[in-house]
Formats: structure tokens, C-alpha cells, sequence
């Protein structure tokens, strides 16, 4: 059963991002125990970091999926790896695909490998924005709703693109 819900935020700066993003969907909702279930609009974004990036492309989905969380972990960082993610270089520098794990149903775990909820979120306008895009009900970890986490966030220029990713069936060549 792909009863458990996760938010995963994905992100591109090379090669042209919006591609990257549409393949990434599809070859995530391709693995038998994931499903797709809602994508965002996709979102331009200042870099965090490094300014001499460009400009990334942000957008955030709603998966189901019978993965524990570190098999997804395993599975996303492998879909990194196909599209010529390298983890080389400055902290934030620029790469073809990031995927985060936003949130695993409720769950809360900070190991080496994974940290839930996503450590960073209520400061990162291009992962809250999207989110309360897709999931405007939702509770935060510290009990308050997503919205008010939206207005204490500086939104430092994001701008919604008139772009959302397919999701549903794909036959992936
Ligand atoms: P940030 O984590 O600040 O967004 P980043 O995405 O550039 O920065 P990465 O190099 O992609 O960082 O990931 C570094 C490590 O973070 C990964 O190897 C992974 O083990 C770990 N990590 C911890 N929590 C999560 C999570 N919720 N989702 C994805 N990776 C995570
Ligand atoms: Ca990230
Ligand atoms: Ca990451």
C-alpha cells in the first residue's frame, strides 16, 4: 500500500531546469512503489548562497509511497546521480536536480543521513510557497499553519511561472 504522503521539493539551475524537473517527475512516479500525486506551478527563484548562479527553477509535489524513508532518500539521490547531479564545489552551488524530502507524513527523525521535517523550509520562500500551493491546510511541525509560516517568510522576489509539471501516466523511454 503507497499509503504514506511526502513532500519533495525539487530544484534546477543547469541544463535547462524545466526539463530537469519534468524528468524527474517522471522517473519518480516510474518506480513501482511511487506515485505522483500533485505538482505545483513551477517557481523562478534567486539562488541561496553563491550569487553568481543562475536563477533557479523550484516546484514541489505531493508523492505516495510504500518506501521507507530511506529507501526514498536512496531512490531521489539516485535520480540525482542519472541526471549528472555532482556533489562537488561550493555548498549551494549550481546543479542539474536537488530533490529534499519537505516532510514524510508526520514523521520526525535527524540522523545522518536524514533530517525530518527538512531543516530548512520556513526560511526558503520557493519550497513554503509551492507547498501552501498544494497543501494549504497543512500543520507545521511547531503546531501552527502553513499560511502563517508563508506571511513570516521574506518572499525575495519568487515568481510563479504559468508552468506546471504533468503528472499521471507516463510510459518512460
Ligand atoms: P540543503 O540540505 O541545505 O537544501 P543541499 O540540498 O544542497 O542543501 P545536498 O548536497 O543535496 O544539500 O544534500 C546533503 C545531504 O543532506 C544528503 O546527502 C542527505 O543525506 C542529507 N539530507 C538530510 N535530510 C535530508 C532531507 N530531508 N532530504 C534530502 N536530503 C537530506
Ligand atoms: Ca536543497
Ligand atoms: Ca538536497
Amino acid at each position: 500500500m503507497m499509503s504514506d504522503v511526502v513532500y519533495v521539493g525539487l530544484g534546477s539551475n543547469m541544463d535547462n531546469p524545466q526539463e530537469q524537473l519534468q524528468e524527474a517527475v517522471k522517473h519518480i512516479h516510474n518506480h513501482e512503489q511511487v506515485s505522483v500525486q500533485t505538482c505545483s506551478f513551477l517557481y523562478e527563484s534567486s539562488p541561496m548562497g553563491p550569487q553568481n548562479q543562475s536563477n533557479f527553477i523550484n516546484a514541489v509535489c505531493q508523492l505516495n509511497t510504500s518506501l521507507t524513508p530511506i529507501e526514498l532518500l536512496d531512490f531521489l539521490q539516485s535520480v540525482e546521480q542519472l541526471h549528472g547531479r555532482t556533489r562537488v564545489g561550493e555548498r549551494w552551488g549550481p546543479r542539474t536536480l536537488d530533490l529534499d524530502i519537505l516532510l514524510f507524513n508526520n514523521l520526525r527523525m535527524d540522523n545522518d543521513r536524514l533530517t525530518l521535517p527538512h531543516y530548512g523550509m520556513a526560511d526558503r520562500e520557493f519550497v513554503l510557497v509551492p507547498l501552501f500551493e498544494i497543501a494549504p491546510d497543512l500543520i507545521m511541525q511547531d503546531g501552527r499553519r502553513i499560511s502563517v509560516w508563508v506571511k513570516e517568510c521574506t518572499l525575495d522576489g519568487l515568481k510563479r511561472l504559468p508552468i506546471k509539471l504533468k503528472t499521471g501516466e507516463f510510459s518512460f523511454q
